[in-house]
């Protein structure tokens, strides 16, 4: 095995194909409302991260339906992870977190994934969240964006945390026993192949249960744009990216899932995305080079007390 698929996960653990069903909330984000800043993160559109999402005005439970008759009808499945995807779906008053979340659990859905800033993570939702999984047996995962270890680059990307928040917010999720998938932008400019070893270190250390990895395209109507065409960043090539995802995955815990190595965005809406190859093509390369380097996911890994096994 070159690396711990999601695919494969999915099926070992609830036996058959299971397909994420994105949802919308009408959310902000801190980093949006004037709470930390009004810019957001220089990468973000005017959208989020959902390109393909249903209105935010529908329901929780009219979308699950749609998605479900849609999905369940193309595609043959029964299983379903409802995702709450755009902006930060933790940063809303609680009952409202918990009405929202609770509309989510209906026939079919096996799991929650929720999307949110390492910044927002408060117990009292991670408690209602962990009855929940108890109460209902639904795995609930929080997907949380870092995007590097950097903590200079993350004040470059105006994220408006550090990489403490990320610590912090994983340490508080671990507590209630719920997962975790770390956002990992591995070709970040502003970074090295350091910083991403680095990064695989850090998200294994602090046991993380999933990453999802990113290849920074360049939306429209960006910051990230506006210093692309002055120039002020350039991004890296793709025999670098390919290279820096293979030395993340040798440096990641191998038992962490891997939801997926590139990120992926209409080709219309951006001025520069994954060197005009398709995410399955850059896969394969990836793939590829990782098998003519004989090397997987976790070559490299070391659990930071590996030493202490020599001695005794
Ligand atoms: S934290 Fe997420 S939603 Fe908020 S500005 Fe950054 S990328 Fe956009």
């Amino acid at each position: 095995m070159l690396y711990n698929k999601f695919s494969q996960f999915l099926k070992d653990k609830y036996g058959s194909k299971v397909y994420k069903l994105p949802l919308n909330l009408p959310v902000t984000c801190p980093n949006r409302d004037g709470s930390l800043g009004w810019a957001g993160c220089i990468f973000c559109g005017e959208e989020g991260a959902g390109f393909e999402n249903l209105s935010c005005e529908i329901s929780v439970a009219d979308q699950l339906e749609q998605n479900v008759r849609y999905i369940g009808k193309n595609y043959g499945s029964e299983k379903f992870i409802a995702y709450f995807q755009n902006y930060s779906n933790t940063y809303l008053p609680y009952e409202l977190f918990v009405k929202n979340i609770s509309e989510a659990c209906r026939e079919g859905i096996v799991a929650i994934y929720i999307s949110t800033r390492p910044d927002c993570i408060a117990d009292r939702y991670m408690e209602f969240l962990a009855g929940l999984k108890e109460e209902k047996g639904i795995d609930i995962v929080m997907e949380l964006g870092l995007q590097t270890v950097n903590y200079h680059t993350l004040k470059l990307l105006n994220r408006g945390h550090t990489l403490a928040e990320f610590i912090d917010a994983a340490i508080r999720i671990r507590k209630y026993r719920l997962g975790i998938c770390a956002h990992y932008i591995t070709d970040l400019p502003m970074d090295n192949v350091d910083d991403v070893i680095e990064g695989a270190k850090i998200i294994s250390a602090l046991g993380v249960s999933q990453v999802k990895c990113h290849s920074l395209f360049i939306l429209k109507n960006t910051e990230l744009e506006r210093m692309y065409s002055r120039g002020e960043i350039q991004p890296i090539t793709i025999d670098e990216f390919i290279d820096r995802t293979i030395r993340f995955l040798e440096h990641l815990d191998p038992d962490i899932v891997v939801q997926r190595l590139i990120g992926r965005a209409p080709a219309e809406r951006t001025v520069f995305c994954n060197w005009n190859t398709s995410w399955w093509k850059l896969q394969d390369m990836i793939e590829a080079k990782m098998v003519e380097q004989n090397t997987c996911q976790g070559r490299l890994y070391k659990a930071g007390n590996s030493l202490m096994n020599k001695i005794h």
